[in-house]
């Protein structure tokens, strides 16, 4: 037995900052059954104290807890997991209060917002959340999207990473088919001043160059991409991939895994889904404009589906895509890659639910339950230089964490059987969270 009594005195009389937001209650689970994420285990009937918005003592539940708390919750055959990240995450409905409702109330506790648009104030929307003003998930994001326009000259590149740094984004986000020069100097500058450069893989360069980024966002980009020899990755045989991805383990690259939005564009080029998409009951949780513009017409991805390319109607070539970007997940977990999950909520990925549909999606590739997790604590917690703090239910870590049903290792779509959510030391039922989610509802009416 643990002298927990020690440290859970001390942490409520002493040295920790009362700051604003911050919840005080102490909270107990007991007899739950713990997915640490340490390694592939499962705790069995364990008493996991919380107090101050961390986790403060975890032990086996042998006899009567004798101190005091504010809260207790019965975790008798439940599963306690780190919370999860949302690493592909847009800000489209422009309302944060009712975004982070749907995450939260979706056990998601860590975001990486992946562009700053128009009109958009991403620096004051971590602001706000890191001090409590607004109730959501741990929050990181980039700038805005830079594409070769806003990016002609080298002059431009050492301004745009200046204000990066100046604004205080966490990333910066680029495009595909920058040119080499200009490439070559954002790296420089990002590495002088210390912000990691992500995002699309430079289609017109060798592979190599796309892994000297922090991370490459979405599989799909693989399908694009050449290797040293200028042969496509896309046409090569099992074996080769597996050597391919052998040095992407090698290099460090992070690849965020998006399989969700590729299958929501090639659903749009199907009339039947296509129409299938408005009786889909979580429909209710997509914006008023963002249903205008996804579910309707003025979808732009509905005019790709009478095109060919290279002689392949897009929905057969579509399809042949989405099969191998699943292929290729799998290789790149038996491998070792560090995954992030990551949806891109768009069109039918709906902020919060479509991460669950992602984990399915990798699941179906074949990618096991515990992997998947993996690439939804750890992985993103180490990427963000939070590991410290966050990823897996240890003393002392950061109390963000999701109380299941149902044991995710069996089926990753476990994952949706959520009985409570614990973001920043604070318990939401799962009344509590139906009640955000009717909120959403209303909000997006
Ligand atoms: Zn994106």
């Amino acid at each position: 037995m643990k002298n927990y009594f020690f440290s859970f005195i001390f942490i409520l009389t002493t040295v920790i900052p009362k700051s604003f937001g911050q919840n005080r209650d102490t909270i107990l689970i007991e007899n739950v059954n713990i997915i640490p994420m340490t390694k592939e285990v499962v705790l069995l009937n364990q008493r996991v104290l919380i107090s101050e918005g961390k986790i403060i003592n975890i032990e086996p539940c042998l006899s009567p807890f004798k101190g005091k708390v504010s809260l207790t919750i019965d975790g008798t055959d439940k599963y306690l997991t780190p919370g999860l990240s949302e690493m592909h995450y847009h800000f489209r409905s422009n309302d944060i209060v009712s975004d982070f409702k749907l995450l939260v109330a979706n056990g998601i506790t860590t975001v990486r917002n992946m562009a700053e648009f128009d009109g958009q104030d991403q620096i004051a929307i971590r602001q706000k959340v890191t001090s409590g003003e607004i109730l959501g998930p741990n929050y990181f994001t980039t700038g805005p999207y830079l594409k070769s326009e806003q990016l002609r000259t080298i002059e431009d590149v050492k301004t745009v990473v200046k204000i990066h740094k100046q604004r205080g984004y966490d990333f910066l986000k680029i495009a595909d088919n920058l040119p080499l020069n200009i490439y070559l100097k954002l790296l420089e500058e990002c590495e002088n001043y210390k912000i990691p450069i992500i995002g699309h893989s430079q289609r017109s360069l060798p592979l190599e160059y796309s892994l000297r980024m922090k991370s490459i966002e979405h599989i799909e980009e693989f399908i694009y991409l050449s290797d040293e020899n200028n042969n496509s990755i896309f046409k090569q045989s099992k074996d080769k991939l597996n050597v391919l991805a052998k040095q992407l383990h090698e290099s460090g690259v992070y690849i965020g895994t998006t399989l969700v939005i590729f299958d929501f564009i090639k659903n749009c080029l199907d009339d039947e889904k296509f129409k299938a998409f408005r009786q889909d009951s979580l429909v209710k949780y997509l914006a008023k404009k963002e249903r205008e513009d996804f579910l309707s017409e003025r979808n732009d991805y509905r005019k790709l589906k009478d095109r060919e390319f290279d002689g392949v109607k897009a929905p057969i070539l579509f399809d042949a895509y989405f099969t191998w970007i699943k292929t290729f997940s799998k290789i790149l977990s038996d491998n070792k890659v560090r995954l992030l999950t990551g949806s891109d909520t768009y069109g039918m990925g709906i902020v919060g639910f479509s991460l669950h549909k992602e984990f399915v999606f990798l699941q179906e590739a074949g990618i096991k339950p515990y992997d998947i997790l993996l690439a939804s604590t750890v992985n993103p917690a180490r990427y963000l230089n939070k590991y410290s703090e966050e990823g897996t239910i240890t003393e002392g870590k950061n109390a963000n964490l999701v109380l299941l049903n149902k044991n995710p290792l069996d089926d990753i779509q476990n994952t949706k059987s959520i009985e409570g959510v614990i973001l920043k030391g604070k318990w939401f039922d799962r009344q509590a969270l139906n009640k955000m989610l009717k909120e959403v509802e209303i909000a997006f009416r």
